[in-house]
């Protein structure tokens, strides 16, 4: 069962360090049908619902040639999550397992990532199918799936190492 912020039997908290400002602003925010942590699929479906990403501006200009990718990266900010716990039990049966070994939205940055199938881009909003996070949830960024992306810059010497 996924959490709501309960601490549950053999989880370890740490006090986090002070947060350091990396800068990160919301470029936007994601519409799902999901209302309640409870209720979300704890990963998205590349045939769950439609879900709608609005992007804010000045970065709608962004969004130039995305429209060519069938996938895309999206990530996000799971912003309800709790973020100081290094063991968690996900089955809540007291088996504990380091938080960098999960995908559990609780994690010190809590940082979500799914790999959506692109519907269609109209003006600011992106629609996609895939997701997993509650409705409202900020966006961070979009990329294009890397298994579909070629870089356009030339190539350098590190990508032969
Ligand atoms: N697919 C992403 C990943 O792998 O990075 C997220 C996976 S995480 C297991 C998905 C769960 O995060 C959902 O089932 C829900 O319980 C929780 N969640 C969704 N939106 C959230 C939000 N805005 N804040 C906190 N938790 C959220």
């Amino acid at each position: 069962m996924v959490r709501l912020n309960e601490i549950r039997r053999n989880e370890i908290a740490v006090v986090p360090p002070a947060a350091t400002d990396a800068g990160l602003v919301y470029i936007g925010r994601i519409a799902t049908p999901w209302t309640d942590r409870l209720a979300c699929p704890r990963m998205g479906r590349a045939d769950g619902p439609l879900c709608r990403i609005e992007v804010f501006e000045p970065w709608v200009a962004a969004l130039d040639g995305l429209c060519a990718y069938a996938r895309i990266e999206v990530l996000y900010w799971l912003d309800a999550s709790r973020r100081d716990l290094v063991h968690q039990c996900p089955a809540s049966d007291g088996v504990a397992r380091g938080t960098f070994s999960l995908r559990s939205p609780v994690r010190p940055n809590p940082i979500g990532t799914s790999i959506a199938q692109l519907v269609g881009i109209d003006g600011p909003i992106v629609t996609v199918r895939g997701l997993d996070c509650l409705d409202g949830t900020p966006l961070l960024d979009l990329k294009p799936d890397r298994s579909l992306f070629t870089p356009v810059a030339p190539p350098q010497p590190g990508d032969f190492e």
